[in-house]
């Protein structure tokens, strides 16, 4: 069984993505842009990170081919159609 942390997502930063926590992508960069680590399509962090709250991964647009979301995810893993490069 595939397990992928879903507490992780990619900021870009100069240019560059880097894959960092939720909870630092929350805080630390609101205005960056973030993308999925698995199909690369671009994501928001939703949640709060206060006491016991769980940050989340969310697809600005969902994709079937992303194994980070098991709702819809048709088990063949494959970049999202707007990926950000
Ligand atoms: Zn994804």
């Amino acid at each position: 069984m595939l397990t992928v942390s879903q507490q992780t997502c990619e900021v870009q930063v100069d240019g560059a993505w880097h894959q960092i926590g939720l909870a630092e992508a929350r805080g630390l960069y609101t205005m960056a842009q973030k993308r999925c680590p698995a199909c690369h399509g671009q994501v928001i962090v939703a949640g709060t990170y206060i006491g016991a709250g769980r940050l989340k991964l969310q697809h600005r647009r969902s994709h079937i081919g992303c194994p980070l979301k098991p709702d819809t995810y048709t088990g063949t893993p494959s970049l999202h159609p707007q990926a950000l490069a």
